[in-house]
């Protein structure tokens, strides 16, 4: 531990150093405030001991330099060591920044005792800045983790509402239009019945990452909406634009080649798409409902139409034309 002692008296000074050498700790000199503040800005001392009455720069003034100097979540203690007994100078000390304040002559015992809480409170502080650091990472990580699915590590449906909502008012502020798919994977309880629940996750895995895959602006979302059902969210585009996403997610999952002898729609896994598309009015808070809610509709039509197909919601299209 370096000590760097503040003190123009040199006789004063000596002892002192003396005494913090003697106690195992590397102590420094400067004669004067001036040369005490650049010391502490060369060396970087874990304590500093701080005379008050020096030429030139006093103690008060050298303390509040070291407080300034410090960066966010830096602290040096720092110890008054002064001939004057008064009040006001104790006051005074501890208001620009010091931590203890001792009257000369001080004691080997007395100096030892207090150099050893300041020890003690600092080996605590940095304890504490690394358990907060910690506290930090894993905070984050469980702000990432409450907004990723489990399952697939695409986002979940607490993000997707989230991620809805706020496009949903930035459209109303914009004025540009917001699409929304809604997938849903077809006759995927017999393939979970036939297959097993471990390939039907594996299948999970392998549509979601395929999604993804497709979005093509990075402000566009795919999640995982419920068990086989993901959604979209396809901000400034409008229904053609989400109408090719789309086309391009049902193709993609199709040409994964994923055999399903059970299913009504093809050979192989597919997926049926909903598309929404709407334009927000402005103020229109709760206007997102009802997109979801033409998404839902437009993924039943593709149901019915027999699967594997994307289907656009007909209030968008009759929108878009008129
Ligand atoms: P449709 O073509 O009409 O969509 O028929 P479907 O069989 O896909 O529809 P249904 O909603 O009846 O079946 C959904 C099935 O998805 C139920 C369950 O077996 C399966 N499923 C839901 N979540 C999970 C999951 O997390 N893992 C696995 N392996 N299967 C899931
Ligand atoms: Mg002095
Ligand atoms: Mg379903
Ligand atoms: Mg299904």
């Amino acid at each position: 531990m370096k000590v760097l002692v503040i003190e123009d008296t040199v006789t004063s000074a000596t002892l002192v150093c003396h005494q913090l050498t003697k106690m195992g700790l590397s102590a420094m000199h400067a004669r004067d405030g001036e040369s005490g503040v650049v010391m502490f800005k060369r060396e970087r001392p874990d304590l500093v001991l701080l005379d008050i009455i020096m030429p030139g720069m006093d103690g008060f003034e050298v303390a509040h330099r070291i407080r300034q100097l410090e960066q966010d979540g830096d602290w040096t203690p720092i110890i008054f060591l002064t001939a004057r007994a008064s009040e006001n100078d104790l006051q005074r000390a501890i208001e620009v920044g010091g931590d203890d304040y001792l009257v000369k002559p001080v004691s080997e015992v007395v100096l030892k005792a207090k150099v050893g809480a300041m020890q003690r409170i600092a080996q605590m502080r940095s304890a504490l800045l690394v358990l907060t650091r910690k506290l930090d990472d894993a905070n984050r990580e469980l702000t990432r983790l409450s907004s990723v699915d489990g399952l697939t590590g695409i986002a979940n449906r607490r993000r997707f509402d989230e991620s809805l909502l706020r496009e949903w008012r930035r459209a109303s502020r914009t004025g540009l239009p917001l699409s929304l798919l809604v997938a849903d994977v077809d006759y995927f309880k017999p393939f979970n019945d036939n297959y097993g629940h471990q390939v039907g996750d594996e299948c999970l895995k392998a549509v979601a990452r395929t999604l993804e895959l497709k979005l093509r602006r990075p402000t566009d979302v795919v999640a995982r909406y419920g068990g086989e059902e993901f959604a979209a969210i396809l901000p400034e585009t409008a229904l053609d634009g989400a109408i090719a996403v789309a086309d391009a997610m049902r193709g993609g999952i199709e040409a994964l080649a994923i055999t399903h002898r059970l299913s009504g729609a093809a050979p192989v896994v597919t997926i049926s798409i909903g598309v929404a598309s709407m334009m927000p009015v402005r103020g229109d808070e709760n206007g997102f409902v009802a997109l979801i809610k033409s998404a839902d509709d437009a993924l039943f039509r593709a149901k019915k139409l027999g699967r594997n197909q994307v289907a656009a919601c007909l209030d968008s299209i009759e929108a878009e034309i008129g």
